[in-house]
């Protein structure tokens, strides 16, 4: 049989358990074209919180009655596909299930003697291409740099330490929710310097981290942290919007950050991106973190929990900051 997580609700605030049902139905079979996959890693994100959601988004949102979807890592078991045979490892859009069906051409194939297979998840996948495609092309990072970076500690935001510290910025200093994260910011991925939002004074501490202001500001998180940070940009800072986390559990939404008036002083300038704008470049993004995770440059940390059954919690202590690093529900 083949178990699948479902949307059994749409949530208001914080998902809980009730927003999830776990159904069992028929193993799907191939149908001309199409490959048939075991799951054995699936990535657990914050943009699924979106795809909970009626809100406008970028995406439709997930049906409720479907599984919930996900990156998945898994093994193909069946294929029509010439390009695909049993056996083989591969990555793709599969959702919040034991097997699933795709079309040959949304999948892609990994070589599980480069990297553990798991990292086209994260370092190798989606999120390390974000760190990437955010920090120097929309950020436009630069040796000598000043870049600070919120949820410093998780999936995107130890890779974005890394690639600022492998192009000579600095300081490079992280933003995170808990003491053990703050070390791993400094002992782990190289920041140079790890602020605890929830306990520290931020902009004092900014203010001595960086006193010539920040060039860049990588933000996941929006909300009022961010409007700190507004407040110790440098003259020609560059934001890039990755994420508002802050955000997405919030049943009305703050109207922060209030203070765009910094952004006029310090002439900065604020852009939003997804990393599926960046698709035709993959290969530049994918071969730059392999070379650097090969030549031990760059390292991560992954937050697993074992079994499909346990992804809803994994996600809701995810999106509540729960998470050591990338969160990831080893299936099998
Ligand atoms: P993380 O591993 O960083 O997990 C989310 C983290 O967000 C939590 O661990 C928590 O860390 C932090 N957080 C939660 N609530 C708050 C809050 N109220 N204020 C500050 N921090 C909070 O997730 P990812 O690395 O996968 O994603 C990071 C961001 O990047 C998200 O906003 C996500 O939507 C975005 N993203 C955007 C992409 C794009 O194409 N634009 C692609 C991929 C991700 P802490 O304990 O430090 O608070």
């Amino acid at each position: 049989m083949n178990r699948q997580i479902r949307l059994a609700a749409r949530p208001e605030g914080f998902p809980q358990d009730s927003d999830f049902e776990l159904v069992e139905s028929e193993i799907p079979k191939p149908r001309p074209g199409e490959v048939l996959v075991r799951s054995q890693w699936l990535s657990l994100d914050p943009y699924m919180r979106g795809r909970m959601s009626t809100a406008r988004s970028y995406a439709k949102p997930t049906e409720v009655g479907e599984p919930m979807t996900g990156q998945v890592v898994g093994e193909v078991v069946e294929s029509n596909d010439p390009r695909f045979a049993a056996g083989d490892t591969v990555v793709g859009q599969l959702g919040w299930q034991d097997y699933a069906v795709a079309r040959g051409g949304s999948l892609r194939k990994l070589d599980p003697a480069l990297a553990p297979p798991q990292t086209a998840l994260h370092v190798l996948g989606a999120t390390g291409l974000t760190a990437y495609f955010g920090l120097f092309d929309v950020g436009k990072a630069m040796p000598g740099d000043a870049v600070v970076v919120s949820a410093a500690a998780g999936a995107v935001g130890q890779i974005v330490g890394q690639l600022a510290k492998i192009a000579g910025c600095g300081p490079v200093v992280g933003l995170a929710g808990s003491a053990e994260k703050v070390e791993d910011l400094t002992q782990r991925y190289g920041y140079d310097v790890g602020i605890d939002y929830k306990r520290d004074d931020v902009n004092a501490a900014l203010k001595e981290a960086c006193p010539n202001g920040v060039d860049v500001y990588f933000d996941n998180v929006g909300g009022a942290l961010s409007e700190t940070v507004f407040r110790r940009l440098a003259l020609g800072a560059r934001i890039p919007v990755c994420g508002q986390v802050s955000q997405y559990n919030l049943a009305e939404p703050e109207l922060a950050p209030r203070n765009l008036g910094f952004l006029i002083v310090f002439r900065a300038r604020l852009e939003g991106f997804l990393i599926y704008d960046y698709v035709h470049r993959f290969p530049e993004g994918l071969a730059r973190l392999g070379r650097w995770l090969a030549e031990g440059k760059l390292t991560y940390r992954e937050d697993v929990t074992e079994g499909l059954e346990n992804a809803p919690a994994a996600f809701i202590g995810m999106l509540r900051g729960e998470n050591r690093g990338k969160a990831l529900v080893k299936i099998r």
